[in-house]
C-alpha cells in the first residue's frame, strides 16, 4: 500500500478522532461522537495493517481477536458504576504496551541511528518507558482502590516527597547514562532499573492519594497514558500515534483540572495525596446537628400532588439504586401534569464526570430540562420543591458555611434554598467524602429513607 494512501487515511482518523471528541463533549451528540471514534478507529487499524511493514498477518489478527473478544466480554458486562475500575484498568494496559513497544523498538536490530537522530531516538525509548511504567502501576493500584481490593486510605510513608524528589533525581541520572551509551547491551541495564523505578514510582504515587482522590488519578493517569502512546508515536515514527496521544494526553490533563475546579481541590495538592484519610475528613462538621424529620413515600407523593416547580438532583446513590427509571417516569407523570420538573447536576455527582447526564439519557429524560449546577442555582428560591435522589456531598452547605469542613470551598447546589427539600437515602450515613451533612437537619428538609428505586416506585404508584 502507497505511503500516501496510508498518510491520507491517518489524516482522516485524525480528524475523526477530533469530530468524536467534540461529540463527547455534548449528551445530544455523543452518540454521534462515539460513532466517529469507532469509525476513525477502524481506519487507523486498517491502514496500519495494510502498510509494508507488516508482514505476518497472523502474528497480528489473531491476538486481536483473542483481545478483542475479552474486551467486548468484559465491557458489555460492567457495571454502570464500576466504570471507573473497567477505564482505570484499561489505562494500565496502555501503560504497559508503551513499556513493551519501548523495549521491542531498543533491541530491533533493524534500526540504526547515529549522532543527533540516535539521542532523538534514545530519548523517545527513556521517556516512552518511564512514562508507561509509571501509568501501568499506577492504574493497576487505582483500578485495586476502586474495586476496594486495596484500602481506599492514603498510605503516607514518612519522607515521601523525598522518596519521590529521590526517584526522579535518579531517573535523570539514569536518563543521562542510557542516552550517553552506544551498545544496547550497556543501555539495557539503566533502561531496567529507571523502569523499575518507574513502577515504584506509580505504585507510591498512587498509593499515597485517598479513594476520594481516585476519579481524579484515574482522569490524570489517561492523561499519562496519552503521553506515553504520543512517545511511543514518535519511538515508532507513527503519526497518528502522536496525534492520538496527544488528544489523550491534553484531553485528560483538561479533565482532571475541571474535575478538581469542581471539588476546589487544587490539581498539585490531589497529586501529592494525603487527602480522603479518616483523619482528615473526621472532625469538622461530623456532629449530630439537630433534628430529622423523616417522611414515607407516600406523603412524598401528595406533596409532589401539591406544587407547580420541582428540581431533582441525582447523586450516586441514584446510579447504585439503578432508580434512573422510575425517575423518568415521574418525570413525565409530573409534566404531564404540567409540573415544572428541571434537573440539576453538579460537575462531580457520581463517581465520574457525565456520571449522571449518562443515566439520564439512559432513562431517556429529556436533554432541554437537564440542567449544569451553575444553570440552575440561582433557581432554587422559586421553586416548590427539591427532590435530592442519593446525593450528599454535592448538596453539602457545610461546604459554604463551615471554613473548618474538608470540602470547604467546593461548589455545591444550594438545594436548601427551595420551599421543600426531599432527601431520598437509605440512612444518615455520610457520602464520599465522608463528611455529617447539614442538610438532613433543617427545618424544610424531609428525609425519606431507604432504597432510592424502591421509594421511587411507591411514589409512582401513589401519584
Ligand atoms: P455521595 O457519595 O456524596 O453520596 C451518595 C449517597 O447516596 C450516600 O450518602 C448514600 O447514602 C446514598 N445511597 C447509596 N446507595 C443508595 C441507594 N441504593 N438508595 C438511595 N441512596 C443511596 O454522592 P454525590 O453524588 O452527592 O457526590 C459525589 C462525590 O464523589 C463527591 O464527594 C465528589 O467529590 C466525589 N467524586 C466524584 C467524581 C466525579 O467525577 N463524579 C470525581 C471525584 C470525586 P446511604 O448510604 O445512607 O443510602
Amino acid at each position: 500500500m502507497s505511503n500516501g494512501f496510508i498518510i491520507s487515511a491517518y489524516i482522516l482518523s485524525s480528524i475523526l478522532f477530533i469530530l468524536s471528541l467534540g461529540g463527547l463533549s455534548n449528551q445530544e451528540t455523543a452518540r454521534r461522537g462515539n460513532i466517529y471514534g469507532i469509525i476513525g478507529m477502524a481506519i487507523a487499524i486498517v491502514a496500519t495493517l495494510m502498510s509494508d511493514e507488516v508482514g505476518n498477518y497472523a502474528l497480528i489478527i489473531i491476538p486481536m481477536l483473542i483481545g478483542g473478544a475479552v474486551g467486548a466480554y468484559f465491557a458489555s458486562r460492567v457495571e454502570m458504576t464500576a466504570m471507573p475500575e473497567l477505564v482505570a484498568i484499561l489505562h494500565s494496559f496502555v501503560g504497559l504496551a508503551a513499556v513493551l513497544v519501548g523495549f521491542a523498538t531498543y533491541v530491533d536490530p533493524d534500526i540504526h541511528f547515529a549522532g543527533v537522530e540516535k539521542t532523538i531516538h534514545d530519548v523517545e525509548i527513556y521517556l516512552g518507558i518511564l512514562i508507561g511504567a509509571v501509568t501501568f502501576t499506577g492504574s493497576v493500584i487505582a483500578f485495586g482502590k476502586l474495586r476496594g481490593t486495596i484500602g481506599s486510605k492514603p498510605l503516607t510513608l514518612p519522607g515521601r516527597h523525598w522518596i519521590n524528589l529521590g526517584i526522579l533525581i535518579l531517573c535523570i541520572f539514569l536518563g543521562k547514562v542510557f542516552i550517553n551509551t552506544d551498545s544496547i547491551a550497556g543501555g539495557m541495564a539503566p533502561l531496567l532499573i529507571m523502569t523499575l523505578l518507574a513502577f515504584a514510582f506509580g505504585v507510591h504515587m498512587v498509593m499515597a492519594i485517598g479513594g476520594a482522590d481516585m476519579p481524579v488519578v484515574i482522569s490524570m493517569l489517561n492523561s499519562y497514558s496519552g503521553w506515553a502512546a504520543a512517545a511511543t508515536g514518535f519511538m515508532l515514527s507513527n503519526d497518528l500515534l502522536i496525534v492520538v496521544g496527544a488528544l489523550v494526553g491534553s484531553s485528560g490533563a483538561i479533565l482532571s483540572y475541571i474535575m478538581c475546579r469542581a471539588m476546589n481541590r487544587k490539581f498539585v495538592s490531589v497529586i501529592m495525596g494525603g487527602f480522603g484519610s479518616t483523619s482528615s475528613v473526621a472532625g469538622s462538621g461530623n456532629e449530630a446537628q439537630g433534628e430529622v424529620v423523616p417522611i414515607s413515600a407516600e406523603d412524598t407523593a401528595e406533596l409532589l400532588g401539591d406544587i407547580d416547580s420541582l428540581v431533582i438532583v441525582p447523586g450516586y446513590g441514584m446510579a447504585v439504586a439503578h432508580a434512573q427509571h422510575p425517575v423518568s417516569e415521574l418525570t413525565r407523570k409530573l409534566r404531564d401534569k404540567g409540573v415544572k420538573v428541571l434537573f440539576a447536576i453538579h460537575p462531580v455527582a457520581g463517581r465520574m464526570p457525565g456520571h449522571m447526564n449518562v443515566l439520564l439519557a439512559e432513562a431517556k429524560v429529556p436533554y432541554d430540562i437537564v440542567l449544569e449546577m451553575d444553570e440552575i442555582n440561582d433557581d432554587f428560591p422559586q421553586t416548590d420543591a427539591v427532590m435530592v435522589i442519593g446525593a450528599n456531598d454535592i448538596v453539602n452547605p457545610s461546604a459554604i458555611d463551615e471554613p473548618d469542613s474538608p470540602i470547604a470551598g467546593m461548589p455545591v447546589l444550594e438545594v436548601w434554598n427551595a420551599r421543600t427539600v426531599i432527601v431520598m437515602k437509605r440512612s444518615m450515613a455520610s457520602g464520599y467524602a465522608g463528611v455529617e451533612n447539614p442538610l438532613f437537619y433543617k427545618e424544610n428538609t424531609r428525609m425519606l429513607f431507604g432504597d432510592a428505586k424502591e421509594s421511587m416506585e411507591t411514589i409512582i404508584s401513589n401519584l
